[in-house]
């Protein structure tokens, strides 16, 4: 299939592992994270990680959607649908996160919660036209990928005068991320980023370009491909190895600098940055998030059912916070892979295929077992 097989082949994956050993120097390490989950599947799926040199090594970051949402956010929507008896839509993904009290979305659903799996706001919509005399409430998540599609919907509703939908806003913002790992005194030392693929194709690359700029760290924007990853970890080499920071882009068939203009106008004229928000991990970072426009406060489903967020402490046993930072790896947690399973899991970087414990429990532990 184009633009598929000829970035899984086999013979050129060997000539990249060759060149990234001949481009690193015996004498230093080199420490890469790959912010996206997409890249983080892609590792743990294709055994990047095996071809690579034991100087480079690659650090997971915050960017599955799933893993950086707290507790109290799911604990928001749970109390949508079992307190105030609203239709609950989201993606399938977001219905395992866990919440309190030993509750998701799912097993609200099993108590008898009206929780329902969608796989686009188009379906959120189309809850909301069935059962004109429910409330329905979409929980909107995820970076710069998924929020165009939300903002779509929320005009469509107010154009169709849909008034039983409206959405739990928990949009986040991939720059204001990666700012806040540079910016922690305690964060994980970096020499550069795997930027973004899905993301970048909305924003464009121009975002990154302070990371060179302003923190001096080398910013290579990759598709999801296994050669995308691998010649961007070679682009990333030679840019250390020469003591150059700059944005470059991988992926060109599908990245520009200046980004998606539409999608990025759709976003601008439904929402606006949040003073602040609290991720997993990260803590709370400021315009890190965003919220509806008061044009549209009539599709706020925090306002409108008046349900606050109030912060919960993460299950102590759960590694997932240093995980996103990028301090600790899936198996530095003590309950991986034990009392912590992608059927059973207790932190929220175990549930989607995008989790770096989720990854790491399908395609790389048993290989850590037989060594
Ligand atoms: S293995 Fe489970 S509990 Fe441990 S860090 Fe990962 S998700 Fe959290």
């Amino acid at each position: 299939m184009k633009y598929i097989d000829e970035f899984r082949d086999g013979d050129l994956a060997r000539g990249l592992a060759a060149a990234i050993r001949a481009g690193t120097e015996a004498t230093r390490e080199y420490r890469f994270m790959e912010f996206c989950g997409g890249h983080t599947h892609a590792i743990s799926r294709y055994g990047i990680i095996d071809l690579l040199p034991e100087s480079v090594r690659l650090i997971h970051g915050p960017g599955c959607p799933v893993c950086v949402l707290p507790i109290g956010r799911i604990d928001q929507a749970v109390r949508l649908a079992v307190e105030r008896g609203v239709i609950l839509a989201t993606y399938g993904d977001t219905l395992r996160v866990p919440a309190s009290h030993l509750l998701s979305l799912l097993r609200a659903k099993a108590l008898g919660a009206d929780v329902r799996m969608v796989y686009s706001t188009t379906d959120a919509l189309c809850v909301a036209r069935t059962h004109p005399d429910r409330e329905v409430v979409f929980l909107a998540i995820g970076f710069e990928t998924t929020t165009p599609p939300t903002a779509a919907a929320v005009l469509k509703a107010r154009d169709e005068g849909l008034g039983n939908f409206s959405i739990l806003c928990d949009h986040v913002l991939t720059p204001a991320a990666m700012h806040a790992i540079l910016a922690a005194p305690d964060g994980v030392a970096l020499d550069g980023f795997v930027g973004p693929a899905h993301v970048s194709t909305v924003i464009g690359s121009a975002p990154y370009e302070t990371f060179a700029d302003v923190y001096g760290k080398p910013v290579v924007i990759a598709g999801f491909e296994p050669l995308d990853v691998m010649r961007a970890i070679h682009m990333l080499i030679l840019q250390v190895n020469a003591g150059r920071a700059a944005v470059e882009n991988e992926f060109t068939r599908a990245v520009t600098r200046e980004g998606n203009r539409k999608a990025q106008a759709l976003m601008a004229q439904v929402f606006e940055l949040r003073d602040d928000f609290e991720w997993r991990g990260l803590g709370t970072i400021p315009h890190s998030a965003l919220r509806l426009r008061a044009e549209f406060c009539d599709f706020d489903a925090e306002l409108r059912f008046d349900v606050r967020y109030q912060p919960v402490p993460d299950n102590k046993a759960c590694a997932c916070g240093e995980i996103l930072r990028g301090i600790k790896r899936p198996q530095d947690c003590r309950i991986f892979g034990t009392a912590c399973t992608p059927e059973n899991p207790i932190g929220s970087c175990m549930v989607s295929s995008e989790g770096a414990c989720a990854a790491h429990y399908t395609y790389g532990r048993f290989r850590e077992a037989a060594a």
